[in-house]
């Protein structure tokens, strides 16, 4: 497998939030600056926070999300975002068809969309209601993981019922974004351990503004081939990866060169199937 030098951002956001800036200028401008390859976006258009975010269908919300992958499609992969509540996963099932025309120099898959993304606290669902079910089937046809908000103190995105739901789809990657939003950590790293030991999910953590010593607390516990890199781009707006430079250099001292390689970058392109060489 050949892939391209650069780390992989597999959380980064397009779309409005009121208060920050996550618009498609700043991000590509904040790859560049922070070496970053490739950045796996969904759009918070179709989040439902009144007064912050859009609201939008799923249709509306994703057909944005793959203009912008159709514009800038060496440095982005669309990620669907899924709203189970009020959507329907027949919605976003032509998207995961959708491809990219050939281009020899654009080394990562014609795949529009890489996975499918949920957010039970902006879209008030819990995250193992049975309304989630058909977009986990989804994934599992189309062979696509699925990335869920985990919030340490939020109820409807914890990280049990992440597991929980998991659980009943044992063939889905599961990503646990943020490993707990604000803390605690402990329970998305103790779900992402048990279901290894078990085998009973497969459950990823993801780094967006964990603290440092939590992702080294799970990368001692789960290992370098279940956390991946991600940072909620650009969340902090301009100079948005420098946030991000006590991590890297954290993981790049505790780390052999080939866990390293891992946990930025090739982790991520086997979850994702992010080459053009994985593709069938
Ligand atoms: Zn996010």
């Amino acid at each position: 497998m050949t892939v391209p030098l650069g780390t992989i951002d597999c959380h980064a956001h397009l779309g409005e939030f009121r208060g920050y800036d996550l618009s498609e200028e700043t991000l590509l401008a904040e790859l560049d600056r922070g070496n970053v390859a490739l950045a796996l976006v969904s759009n918070i258009d179709g989040a439902d926070v009144p007064g912050k975010t859009r609201g939008l269908d799923e249709g509306a919300a994703n057909r944005a999300t793959a203009h912008a992958v159709h514009r800038n499609r060496r440095r982005l992969r669309g990620l669907l975002w899924a709203r189970p509540n009020t959507g329907s996963a027949s919605n976003l099932a032509p998207f995961l068809d959708e491809h990219l025309p050939p281009l020899a120099d654009d080394p990562w898959t014609r795949r529009v969309f890489v996975g499918i993304k949920l957010h039970p606290e902006m879209n008030g669902f819990a995250a193992d209601d049975p309304a989630v079910d058909p977009y986990m089937e989804l994934a599992r046809k189309y062979r696509v993981p699925v990335v869920i908000h985990c919030d340490g103190q939020v109820d409807q995105a914890s990280a049990a019922r992440i597991h929980a739901l998991a659980r009943r789809h044992p063939q889905v990657p599961v990503v646990l974004y943020h490993m707990g939003f604000r803390g605690p950590y402990e329970p998305a790293i103790q779900a992402a351990q048990e279901a290894g030991e078990r085998g009973d999910a497969r459950l990823y953590l993801e780094t967006a503004q964990a603290p440092v010593e939590a992702v080294l607390l799970a990368l001692r516990q789960v290992g370098p081939r279940r956390i991946l890199f991600g940072t909620d781009a650009t969340y902090f707006g301009s100079g948005h990866y420098e946030h991000y430079r006590a991590l890297r250099a954290a993981l790049a001292g505790h780390l052999e060169e080939d866990e390293l390689e891992r946990v930025m970058r090739l982790n991520a392109c086997q979850l994702f199937s992010l080459t053009r060489q994985e593709e069938p």
